[in-house]
């Protein structure tokens, strides 16, 4: 019994990943910053320029990438993707090992 919505829970979950494709890899960062032109409207502080990167490990280094500004929301949710699909992922193992072991005390 126990098993069987074990079994319905991962099924769930393996179907989950698929809605989840379009994920990113690494952190997604937002930060204001001055732009260090001396007339420009962020020079006195105020009104700063909001940038937006990803950071990311890419071909053994870590590297940050320049997000443009129309892109960000969907670089953020794709990013967030990734989370959601290690939990999931994380799930699906932990029920996988736990039905492995108990299938492993019933042998003699
Ligand atoms: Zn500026």
């Amino acid at each position: 019994m126990a098993y069987d919505s074990e079994l319905k829970d991962r099924g769930r979950l393996a179907r989950s990943l698929s809605a989840l494709r379009e994920m990113l890899p690494g952190s997604f960062i937002q930060r204001d910053r001055p732009c260090g032109r001396p007339n420009c409207r962020c020079a006195k502080g105020k009104q700063l320029h909001t940038q937006y990167q990803l950071s990311v490990p890419w071909e053994g280094k870590p590297r940050t990438f320049h997000i443009p500004a129309e892109s960000a929301e969907e670089v953020r949710k794709k990013v967030e993707m990734h989370k959601s699909f290690q939990e999931a992922a994380a799930e699906i193992c932990e029920i996988n090992l736990r039905r492995f072991l108990g299938r492993k005390e019933k042998k003699p």
